[in-house]
């Protein structure tokens, strides 16, 4: 036995915990050495990171893993300075946010894990709630000797801290699109005033003050909702909410709460007021995202066939007649051909082989007439094993060329079902209309390539017959 799968099966197990172990430690040591940084250390991200990258990656949730980050992350706040006392505390603080996060988050389906419908969002919501009630109980409970305030307030600073971090972070995370995806959207999009509206309002917050400077970006973000992917509106969303939370951290806002006791600080009610300022704004991105995903899936099925890939026979219908609308526009009304093509002895197929490799071969069928075709040239499934095809500029008496290469596309397609190999012909009927005809009707055209079909039929199949009323 060769001893290489075995070497390559160890590293593919051992890979993962090494890559959470380094990311975690990574993270960690970015969070502390952005501390120092007077904005920066008013968040702690890590946490929200975290718990994203074990929810996006369910084969790396485990007990094992949770453990490896806890070891990444005391390592890391060591190696800063920490005295290993609050470093295990601290630590285990943070992770208990990250655990309630992912195990509050990692049974629900798909769609809400993803934020695809409102109730995912608030069930987010509530999973940050919950998370940032543990690591600020835990906080009170174990780390209360390093704190010189009072209990409350220290409940209070890492619950709206957590609170608002894991609900600018999380969402991000959870909507992220893949690299691959990303590619195939083609970027970022491109339409620009919501964001422009977006960077005004907080301006415009910043520049007023108060405590009802807060909410001035809601209607911005409201836009932006409608305007841009879940992914995008979380992007923003931390974008505003981070600005804000600065801008009252450095006092730029102007407002403070009066203080029950020391500690408890405008900058906590803000952190939470602002963390529930984007709620809104989220359950809109994901309302009409999935409006728009449900429209252009009903747009799709109305127009594509699921089996073949072709036009539907609504679409052809309503692109067909475009066509010949747009050729009697032109002084000279420009040639055009249609072809009915039908597959010979298809029932046979079906009774020998069975439905599903019936399917099979209208797939390689249609396929192959498609290949046969150029931009612009219509092509659908009427029905059944029955299809057409408009080709705009060429006269029907110039069509026999074109259609016997299409008879020939499918008579050399070679499929094999099992070890028998599996050969169709199609017939076709060719009608249409030349430029001495300024006027065609779609229904008398789809007639007469439908006489011409029958007389491809009666006369042996496997043949193109062109329609009789034709003008040559
Ligand atoms: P002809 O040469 O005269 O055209 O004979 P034919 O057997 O092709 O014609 P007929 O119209 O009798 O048979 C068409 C068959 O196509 C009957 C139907 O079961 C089958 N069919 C229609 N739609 C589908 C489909 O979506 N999938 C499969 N597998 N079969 C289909
Ligand atoms: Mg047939
Ligand atoms: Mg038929």
């Amino acid at each position: 036995m060769s001893v290489e799968p075995m070497v390559f099966s160890a590293q593919s197990r051992l890979l993962p915990p090494l890559i959470l172990f380094g990311l975690t430690f990574a993270l960690t040591l970015g969070g502390i050495l952005a501390r120092p940084i007077e904005s920066l250390s008013l968040f702690w991200p890590v946490n929200a990171v975290l718990a994203g990258v074990l929810l996006r990656h369910p084969r790396q949730g485990s007990i094992l893993g949770v453990a490896l980050m806890y070891v990444a992350m005391v390592s890391a706040d060591l190696i800063c300075g920490s005295e290993w006392r609050p470093a295990l505390w601290f630590n285990l603080c943070n992770v208990g946010a990250i655990v309630t996060f992912w195990r509050l988050l990692a049974h629900l389906p798909r769609s809400h894990r993803r934020l695809r419908t409102p109730h995912g969002v608030l069930r987010v919501f509530a999973a940050c709630a919950a998370g940032a009630v543990v690591a600020a109980s835990l906080a009170c409970v174990m780390a209360a000797p390093w704190f010189d305030q009072s209990l409350r307030a220290t409940w209070l600073a890492w619950f709206s801290e957590q609170f608002s971090t894991s609900v600018l972070v999380l969402p991000i995370m959870l909507t992220a699109p893949s690299l691959p995806a990303l590619v195939r959207s083609g970027g970022l999009p491109v339409r620009l005033a919501p964001l422009l509206v977006l960077l005004a309002s907080l301006v415009l917050s910043i520049v007023f003050g108060g405590p009802g400077a807060i909410a001035f970006p809601i209607s911005a973000l409201l836009w932006c909702a409608l305007s841009y992917s879940p992914f995008m509106l979380s992007l923003l969303s931390l974008t505003a909410g981070s600005t804000l939370i600065v801008a009252v951290a450095q006092n730029l806002m102007h407002f403070s709460v009066p203080q029950s006791e020391p500690g408890v600080t405008a900058l906590m009610s803000a952190r939470l007021g602002i963390a529930m300022l984007v709620l809104g704004p989220l359950v809109v991105a994901c309302v009409s995202n999935a409006n728009r995903a449900l429209l252009s899936r009903l747009a799709h099925q109305a127009t594509i066939d699921h089996l073949t890939g072709a036009l539907t026979r609504s679409a052809f219908a309503r692109q067909a007649n475009a066509l010949l609308e747009g050729r009697q526009q032109h002084a000279q009304a420009l040639p055009l051909t249609l072809m009915m093509l039908d597959i010979d002895y298809f029932k046979a197929i079906n009774d020998r082989h069975g439905h599903a490799v019936g399917d099979y071969v209208l797939r390689q069928c249609a396929r192959a007439l498609q290949d046969q075709l150029h931009d612009g040239e219509l092509f659908a499934r009427l029905g059944g094993e029955e299809f057409v095809i408009v080709i705009p500029g060429l006269a029907p008496e110039q069509a026999a060329f074109t259609a016997e290469r299409l008879r020939r596309a499918v008579q050399d397609l070679q499929m094999v079902q099992g070890e028998v190999p599996l050969r169709i012909t199609v017939s076709i009927g060719v009608s249409g209309c030349n430029d001495s005809q300024p006027i065609a009707d779609l229904d008398a055209l789809l007639a007469d390539a439908d006489q011409a079909l029958y007389r491809a039929k009666a006369h042996g199949r496997n043949r193109v017959e062109q329609a009789q009323r034709q003008v040559i």
